[in-house]
């Protein structure tokens, strides 16, 4: 594999060095594109009639397609040298847009899972929309995040458009055209796919309309259709924008059946073994739609009765629950579902009516339904049809059985499990970390590049040359995380602070809050002298807000304008720096990750389903600050509490803490009002929306900021001064390192197909 890359991109950049060195960094990454098609063609393809799974989701968070394909086939290095010996920078890999195609640790999941199977020989694609300009562009301008459209398309050359297995998708108002656009995610000995669809109209022009002069009218379905695969979650606080969403999700998920069933044609098998040729993974409820969908076709296209098409869909579908918050759980008005997909209604209400007979006489059956005044519940559907419904981290599927489908659970106990979140460690590790992941070959040999929990024995290797040899590792990623920013951002960053790293979408459960506010009250202390020997830090941010998200957007204002107070501040600038890099994404987490010296996991605990953040950052070696949640909790179990810091309220303390009052803490501690007066009219500037957030109001300080800030302030203080002694500190990121060897999407992968879909 490695000798057919190596001569077909020698030959390609031979092309180029006759050509203009005009945009070379494109052309760069299309030798390099052309070199993987070629080594492509040595995998062998997947059989027509080879079980396989389907990963549905919203979002798919992947990073570049290319050096994706590099990590996985471990072609990375002979790369770099190739490139190198032509004169050329492997950097080039690194400069176009990565595909805007997701938000969050949802559709990041989504990536790591597709390069797992691929990499272990599980026959997985996955689904979901080709958004056009997909997530935003995020800039920051007086502090505060502006967003602009991410014209991302043009850099995705691995995708290859198949319009000649395009499907219609019928809406009650017009058919839409979804057209499939096709990456191949590679292993070395398969090739799956992922499957995006584009929406087009079936006519594009009304052309009566358009020589009647009447020009809007007349591109008005063109516009309408192309804007269902336009943007990654339209905004749902208007009509029109939850229809929106309402019909991406019956698109891509009418789209995806379909094109599964004809796929299934070409096998020759009958319509009863559907279910042992396709799984369907529901990636959250977005694309739970799908269900009744594929109910409808079996009945409708393919003549089975009810009852057998709905035992039909409760073996191929299962749904992965990612979250708690009651407002993420999909919920449609039924007048507007009615409306927007008349031909799926009905299967709705039958599945509904389904559930009320089976059911009949169970006393909560106004919570079980999937259909209660007027408005329909895709979870509960969900739950309903799947075999099996999972968590994503151990407490979160204790969560889910205890609070949002208690129901269920006492109904359907052999339906729930537990499946830990893991990462592509291909990319996180061998392919972001470059020093760490030789550190490891020179003392493991390589095996651990294809089975990470052979990585655990690293922590042997904890000698002082071991260790000193790993502090040097960490300082330079830090180097070259500066050198980053300055470059791209034009922001500077002293590699000699410790940074302390934030970086995950922005939200109040998240609590970059508790973060910051905990800088100023170290700004405080240091200008009253409080502060002894504090090693100068770096508090990194970076995250997105969602457009319509008001508070987070005044957390990210808080942040930067935290930022400017303690730049014009000659002693705290010794000390301190805030910085938020702008626009997060995989390849900018790429870079900051390796050189974290802290990972900040600071969600209240039973609010954070698992977080994979949490996991990369562990794996880069650098020790949780954090609470009791989600997958923090596992990363702790492995790595031991003493070589991580944490604090805060633990999930059983807040269910006992009834009439939680943040004005008592207010008015007890000195400490904590002095830093929460700062946000009203304070040297940053006035956020007295945040300051009510944390005190007025029925749900004042929801996330309990105000109860576990104390314990984190004592928490940083004592990290802080761990890491004066580097040695030290250099042992705990090395144990964090062997610990996070639990933590790899080929193993959750891996357990998907053990416990859910059962392939091969
Ligand atoms: C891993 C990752 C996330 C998820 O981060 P959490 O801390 O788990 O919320 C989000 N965005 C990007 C770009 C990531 O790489």
């Amino acid at each position: 594999m490695e000798e057919i890359f190596k001569k077909s991109l020698e030959a390609q950049l031979e092309k180029l060095s006759n050509k203009s060195q005009k945009n070379l960094d494109k052309k760069l990454v299309r030798a390099v594109c052309a070199a993987l098609l070629e080594v492509f063609c040595t995998i062998p393809a997947r059989k027509a009639d080879t079980p396989r799974a389907a990963y549905f989701s919203a979002e798919f968070l992947t990073g570049s397609f290319v050096t994706g394909s590099l990590a996985t086939l471990n072609l990375w290095g002979i790369c770099e040298q190739v490139l190198k010996q032509k004169g050329y920078n492997i950097e080039a890999l690194e400069k176009p847009r990565d595909p805007a195609l997701g938000n969050g640790g949802l559709g990041r999941l989504a990536a790591c899972l597709l390069d797992s199977a691929a990499a272990t020989d599980i026959p997985l694609d996955g689904y979901g929309i080709r958004y056009r300009y997909g997530i935003f562009r995020q800039d920051i301008k007086n502090c505060e995040q502006t967003e602009q459209i991410d014209i991302w398309q043009d850099n995705c050359p691995l995708e290859k458009q198949r319009r000649d297995e395009a499907v219609l998708v019928q809406f009650g108002d017009t058919d839409v055209l979804a057209v499939p656009y096709d990456v191949p995610i590679v292993g070395k000995n398969q090739i799956n796919r992922l499957r995006l669809w584009s929406a087009e109209a079936t006519s594009p022009v009304d052309f009566t309309a358009f020589s009647e002069g009447n020009i809007c009218s007349a591109f008005s379905k063109m516009m309408d259709a192309e804007a269902i695969s336009g943007f990654l979650y339209p905004p749902d606080n208007t009509e029109a924008g939850k229809e929106l969403r309402l019909k991406q999700q019956y698109f891509f998920s009418s789209a995806s059946v379909q094109s599964i069933l004809r796929d299934f044609k070409k096998t020759a098998r009958p319509i009863g073994e559907l279910s042992d040729y396709i799984k369907i993974q529901l990636n959250d409820t977005h694309p739970t739609v799908a269900i009744p969908e594929l109910l409808r076709l079996l009945c409708e296209d393919f003549g089975r009765d009810f009852e057998t098409a709905l035992k039909i869909c409760g073996e191929i579908f299962s749904y992965t629950n990612h979250t708690v918050m009651a407002e993420a759980l999909e919920c449609w008005n039924e007048a507007l579902f009615c409306r927007v997909v008349p031909k799926v209604y009905p299967y709705v209400v039958m599945l509904n009516n389904h559930l009320m007979q089976r059911l009949k006489g169970n006393k909560n059956l106004s919570r079980i339904s999937i259909i209660e005044n007027g408005v329909i519940r895709m979870a509960n559907m969900a739950v309903y049809v799947s075999h099996k419904i999972n968590g994503v981290a151990k407490i979160h599927s204790e969560i889910i059985k205890e609070s949002i489908f208690k129901d269920f659970y006492e109904l359907y106990p052999e339906r729930f499990l537990n499946i830990t979140n893991g990462i592509a460690h291909r990319r996180w590790l061998c392919l972001a970390n470059r020093g760490l992941t030789h550190f490891a070959n020179s003392r493991l040999g390589t095996d651990w590049q294809e089975n990470l929990p052979l990585l655990e024995q690293i922590k042997q290797f904890n000698s002082t040359a071991d260790l000193d040899e790993l502090a040097k590792i960490k300082a330079e990623n830090k180097k070259a995380l500066a050198k980053y920013l300055k470059n791209n951002f034009e922001l500077s960053l002293d590699p000699d602070y410790m940074f302390s790293v934030q970086i995950k979408r922005i939200h109040e459960y998240k609590r970059q809050l508790l973060n910051i506010l905990s800088v100023l009250g170290l700004y405080i202390d240091l200008k009253n002298g409080e502060l002894k020997d504090f090693y100068p830090t770096a508090f990194i941010f970076a995250g997105k807000a969602a457009s319509g998200y008001y508070n987070a957007k005044q957390i990210i204002k808080l942040i930067n304008a935290v930022s400017r107070l303690i730049e014009k501040d000659e002693t705290a600038k010794k000390y301190f720096k805030v910085l938020f890099i702008p626009d997060y994404n995989v390849k900018n987490a790429m870079k900051i990750i390796p050189a974290a010296d802290l990972s900040e996991q600071l969600s209240t605990a039973g609010t954070e389903a698992s977080g994979t953040g949490n996991m990369k950052l562990s794996l880069n070696g650098a020790p949780t600050i954090g609470t009791l949640d989600g997958a923090n909790i596992e990363i702790v179990d492995y790595a031991g509490e003493e070589n991580n810091y944490i604090f805060g309220a633990k999930k059983e303390e807040l269910a006992c803490l009834t009439n939680y009052d943040p004005m008592n803490i207010y008015y007890s501690s000195d400490r904590i009002s002095r830093v929460v007066d700062l946000l009203k009219q304070g040297p940053a500037g006035d956020f007295t929306a945040l300051f009510n957030s944390l005190l007025f109001g029925d749900d004042a300080d929801r996330y309990k900021v105000l109860l576990d800030y104390p314990s984190y302030q004592n928490a940083r203080l004592r990290a802080n001064e761990d890491y004066k002694n580097s040695r030290l500190y250099a042992e705990k990121s090395l144990i964090n390192i062997a610990a996070a060897s639990h933590f790899s999407a080929d193993q959750t992968v891996g357990n998907y197909n053990k416990k859910i879909w059962k392939l091969m």
